[in-house]
């Protein structure tokens, strides 16, 4: 497997390799992860590359860039083991030379949800996406349903400005209680670890906005946003649910962050 730690290694890898199947990440990676690899290793006739960078323009100032988890070590032995053929672990000033003043934003589909709490979130989602794309070349990228707006920001992107990628989402992998599996996870107490799992618990109870939100408060958890909204345009959908929907949800758990979703088919 290759490490490659700039973009004039990546060129001359990418130079040398057919297909590209590709998984980008923050790194501290998890089953969840390894899944995306799965997936992309399924695709025969592809080289598959994962990026590690915990990209700063996603993160707003009063977030938790510092204390996001950092284990490149380990995540290399992982992408090894898991038959990765190259990883791309650029620094920040390999991903953002200075001077960088362009920036992608993807409008309606970014606004809700997330987008609501988190301004500039998905501007520096999509402004990172679009710049791995144009540096790795990938046939397909896979995402996870988990951050299922941002699998839908990184649709409407490839879309609109005609990358040549086909976006490939994948099933939130959970562990055994449901918790959907996050790099955020490891910085629960083990008491909040326990309480965490009621997201999933919740989410199980909709498509009821309000039969979810009871699941939440019974144990403690207010929700930052719990809506039930179109699984394209991420609109609000009204309850009872006429066709698909997706209940998506956000909260604060010790202080860590958690989202998840959960898609519905009404009557
Ligand atoms: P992150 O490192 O958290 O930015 O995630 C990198 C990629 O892994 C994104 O496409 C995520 O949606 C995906 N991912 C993270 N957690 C999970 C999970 N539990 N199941 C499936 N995909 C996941």
């Amino acid at each position: 497997m290759k490490v490659l730690e700039n973009l004039a290694a990546l060129r001359a890898w990418r130079a040398s390799q057919g297909d590209v199947g590709f998984v980008p990440t923050m790194g501290a990676l998890h089953e969840g992860h390894l899944t995306l690899v799965e997936r992309a290793r399924e695709q025969a006739g592809q080289a598959v590359l994962v990026s590690i960078f915990v990209n700063p323009t996603q993160f707003g100032p009063s977030e938790d860039l510092a204390s996001y988890p950092r284990t490149l070590e380990r995540d290399l032995e992982l992408c090894r083991e898991a038959g990765c053929d190259a990883v791309y672990a650029p620094t920040t000033e390999d991903m953002y030379p200075s001077g960088a003043t362009t920036f992608v934003e993807v409008g309606a589909v970014a606004e809700p949800l997330c987008g609501r709490f988190r301004p500039g979130h998905f501007r520096g989602v999509a402004t990172v996406v679009a710049k791995l794309f144009l540096r790795a070349q990938p046939q397909r990228a896979y995402f996870g349903e988990k951050d299922y707006q941002q699998l839908q920001v990184i649709r409407t992107m490839a879309r609109d400005l005609d990358f040549p990628v086909a976006v490939v989402g994948v099933p939130t992998v959970r562990e055994a209680d449901g918790l959907a599996m996050s790099s955020r996870n490891q910085r629960l107490s083990p008491d909040d670890r326990v309480k965490a799992a009621r997201i999933y618990a919740a989410l199980q109870a909709g498509p009821s906005p309000q039969a979810a939100r009871e699941v939440l408060l019974e144990a403690a958890i207010e929700p930052q946003y719990l809506e039930l909204v179109d699984p394209v345009t991420l609109q609000p959908r009204p309850y009872p649910l006429k066709g698909p929907g997706v209940l998506a949800v956000a909260a604060f758990v010790g202080g860590v962050r958690l989202i998840d979703n959960l898609s519905f088919e009404g009557a």
